[in-house]
């Protein structure tokens, strides 16, 4: 039987993409003030009645998977692990059939003392996010001195087995732009997956520019000649927004996340669950659809699931980031879930 993605049926937009990967967010709480994120005093954060609980998150992850073809689940917000329900929601979440992979991205706070219990409850895969392995570098870019718990956390999800664990970075200039050699030497020692991101207008204070965002340009000029980098097959990158390189000849990879400066729009198959139940098409989109309303209306699942694709449809053809014209989203994003 054909499934359901590659149908009508699916997560279809009028560009012929055909979301898959669903990127859940569970709170827009974080416990670090990264500077491309948030600023220094936090956000006016959603209130609890607002917030999805977690059978309602639950119920609307089981429609994107049995009623709409969605095969990926992401967690992340906000900081995922602030979500008492965490390893309650993952655990329901592959328990569905057709079971979908599972997993979390996280600043890794709380981390080691909840992988053994993310990995028992069927998580697949963790993303741990880390812009330096220096204290004083962490403590500028996230205001908050935690670099020993992400580096805790990192190493308990190793332990537990959550592989590849991934390991995210964005450059700041004149914060981190020199440390990208011993970010990579520092993951290839201790067998994780880096991947840099360049900086995205996202943050709530409004502080991206592009003179000063690092390029994936500049960043492979800092590593090719020292890692030995080569671009692996792009036939194999499909719909995935990193562009990996071998290093030294591999097996060890690092990727680069050129959002700006070489979108990979065209090849998107991402949809995102916003913490208090909209959808969004985009990262970038300026408009969401409410599901909570339908939700707690009663709305039976083939009612969320039409209205979920009629969501969809209008999905741009590009985020517009390089257009004059761009206007950033109103929700930062720690408030959509990156
Ligand atoms: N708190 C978790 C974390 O930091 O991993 C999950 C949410 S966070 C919004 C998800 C990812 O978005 C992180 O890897 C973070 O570095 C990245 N991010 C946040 N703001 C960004 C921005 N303005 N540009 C690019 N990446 C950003
Ligand atoms: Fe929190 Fe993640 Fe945003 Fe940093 S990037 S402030 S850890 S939500």
């Amino acid at each position: 039987m054909t499934p359901p993605s590659r149908t009508p049926l699916g997560l279809a937009d009028n560009y012929g993409r055909v979301a898959t990967d669903l990127r859940v967010s569970l709170t827009d709480r974080c416990n670090l003030r990264c500077t491309y994120c948030m600023p220094e005093e936090g956000l006016d954060w959603l209130a609890k009645p607002e917030l999805l609980t977690d059978d309602e998150i639950v119920r609307l992850v089981s429609v994107a998977v049995n009623q709409l073809g969605v095969d990926e689940i992401r967690f992340t917000g906000g900081e995922p692990l602030l979500r008492r329900g965490l390893v309650d929601i993952v655990t329901r979440t592959t328990q569905l059939r057709p079971r979908p992979q599972v997993s979390l991205t996280t600043n890794g706070i709380g981390l080691a003392r909840q992988a053994e219990a993310l990995r028992d409850a069927g998580l697949d895969r963790v993303n741990v996010s880390l812009d330096t392995v220096r204290q004083d570098t962490f403590q500028e870019i996230t205001r908050r001195d935690r670099l020993k718990d992400v580096l805790a956390g990192l190493a308990a999800a190793h332990e537990a087995g959550l592989a590849p664990v991934k390991v995210n970075a964005v450059l700041m200039r004149g914060l981190n732009d020199d440390q990208a050699p011993e970010l990579l030497q520092f993951c290839l020692d201790h067998g994780y997956e880096l991947r840099f991101i360049e900086q995205m207008p996202l943050d709530a204070q409004h502080g991206w520019s592009r003179d000063q965002m690092v390029t994936a340009d500049e960043i492979l000029d800092m590593l090719c000649d020292r890692f030995g980098l080569a671009a692996t097959d792009a036939a194999t990158r499909g719909s995935a927004p990193a562009e990996s390189f071998t290093v030294h000849g591999g097996p060890a990879t690092v990727g680069i996340i050129a959002s700006v400066t070489r979108p990979f729009c065209g090849d998107c198959d991402r949809v995102r669950l916003t913490a208090d139940g909209q959808v969004r098409d985009c990262l970038f989109a300026r408009t969401e659809s409410d599901l909570r309303t339908a939700l707690r209306a009663g709305a039976d699942d083939e009612e969320l699931a039409d209205r979920w694709r009629r969501a969809m449809r209008g999905k741009l053809p590009g985020h517009g980031i390089n257009d004059p014209s761009f206007l950033q989203p109103v929700r930062p994003m720690s408030a959509i879930g990156g």
